[in-house]
């Protein structure tokens, strides 16, 4: 039997996750799981919450919570919505885990001894009706490269382009809608992306039996104009994993937090390893998925997530693994999926547009959901979710087609069984190719 490390792109903290997320990591990666233990093969599937960054702070400041309060008690909502649909996580770890910064910042000391990454002093927004830095989040404006409206100071939700805060074109701040902005001079670490570039792109080029839109997007993004750029991995926030070279202190980098976008594909690691600890497991049995010097020469990877997520995941975590100079596991497969749409327009988290985990289940029983999303999953393309097609589907397929199917063979078997099961032989995985 083989052995298969299986993980689902990490849900954001901030609020109930809709079926558009649902359906682009967690539940394939689910249905993926479940299909391959059936085979009889060892799985471990991995999952966690991510916590850190700019939406968790202003969704906490939102609900007038302390931010590590409103995380612990938005992974509770979360872990039990998951329950609710059947996601067989092996953990559902905390991106803010003591094993997830510990890893963070053993990865960070590790890319600075192997020489990649260097001090950047940059130019950070500052508000001064906010009175503090505006990374990330904290700023919107008008994307430079398409022109959408509402994107933010870390990324464009409309083109997926990776963004700057100062990329921004007509910027204002998202906590107060103020511009009165200036740009002010912050010490910041990069990661040296650029000079693994050679390294990364090897590694893709390997990768033939990829889906398209996975080495697509990583392409563009190795490819294209701008390249891979050597990106900041600390922020000027409270919230996050203080920033320190393996255990010392990194002199300068006071009162600095990593960038969420660095810590995040960590906790895939972290959460394994949460994994051992809730089950009074070793650290012998977690490393054996990761490191390949420990066991885990023999394991497959697959990756589940939206297309949002494939430059992070197929540039920036593997040259965070790729740099350490140390024998970390690397993804074997990147399952990518399109966007699932609403009634003709975008789900929207921030505008509450769509069908949530929470209403869902409240309506009808997680298998009808699991059952449509999995068979209009937007692989090949966008799909789109509408409740006339929901409808016709779970009355034709699901009530007509399957119902029908059930019901005959109960009566057969009533008929001709006497109503009792008939004895069979123990249950064993089937012997298929
Ligand atoms: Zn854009």
């Amino acid at each position: 039997m083989a052995r298969h490390l299986i993980t689902s792109a990490l849900p954001y903290i901030n609020g109930i996750k809709h079926l558009g997320n649902l359906v682009g990591s967690q539940l394939p990666a689910d249905l993926y799981a479940r299909y391959l233990r059936a085979r009889g093969h060892e799985v471990m599937f991995i999952c966690a919450t991510d916590e850190h960054g700019t939406p968790a702070e202003l969704a906490a400041a939102k609900t007038g919570e302390a931010v590590a309060d409103y995380c612990a008690r938005m992974h509770g909502v979360q872990t039990t919505l998951a329950d609710g649909f059947g996601l067989s996580f092996d953990h559902y770890g905390r991106s803010s885990s003591d094993r997830n910064r510990a890893l963070t910042q053993h990865f960070a000391g590790r890319l600075a001894d192997q020489g990649y990454i260097r001090e950047v002093v940059e130019k950070q927004v500052y508000s001064h009706a906010d009175n503090r830095f505006l990374p990330d989040r904290y700023i919107e404006g008008t994307c430079p490269n398409c022109g959408y409206d509402k994107a933010r100071g870390d990324q464009c939700e409309n083109c997926t382009k990776q963004l700057d805060p100062t990329d921004l074109i007509n910027p204002r701040s998202a906590i107060s809608g103020s511009t009165d902005l200036e740009v002010r001079e912050t010490k910041h670490l990069y990661l040296r992306q650029s000079a693994l570039k050679g390294d990364i792109a090897a590694w893709i080029d390997g990768k033939a039996d990829w889906p398209i839109l996975t080495t697509s997007i990583a392409r563009k993004w190795l490819n294209d104009g701008d390249g891979l750029q050597d990106r900041g991995i600390t922020r000027d926030l409270d919230w996050g994993v203080p920033v320190k070279r393996g255990d010392a202190d990194w002199p300068g980098m006071e009162g600095k937090v990593f960038y969420v976008w660095f810590d995040a594909p960590i906790e895939y690691i972290g959460a394994t390893a949460e994994w051992a600890d809730a089950t009074g497991a070793d650290d012998a049995a977690w490393r054996r998925w990761w490191r390949l010097d420990q066991g885990a020469e023999d394991v497959t990877y697959t990756q589940f997530m939206g297309k949002d997520n494939v430059p992070f995941h197929t540039l920036s975590f593997p040259a965070t693994l790729i740099g350490s100079g140390e024998p970390w596991k690397m993804v074997d497969y990147i399952k990518s999926f399109n966007y699932l749409t609403y009634q003709g327009g975008q789900f929207s988290t921030s505008q509450g547009r769509g069908v949530f985990m929470d209403h869902a289940l409240e309506i009808l029983p997680a298998d009808y959901w699991r059952w449509w999303l999995l068979s209009h999953a937007p692989e090949s393309g966008d799909s789109e979710f509408t409740w006339e097609n929901f409808q016709q589907s779970v009355n034709k397929d699901l009530a007509d087609v399957l119902g029908n199917f059930v019901s005959r063979i109960t009566k057969f078997c009533r008929a001709k069984f006497g109503e009792a099961v008939p004895e069979g032989p123990a249950w064993a995985p089937p012997n298929w190719p």
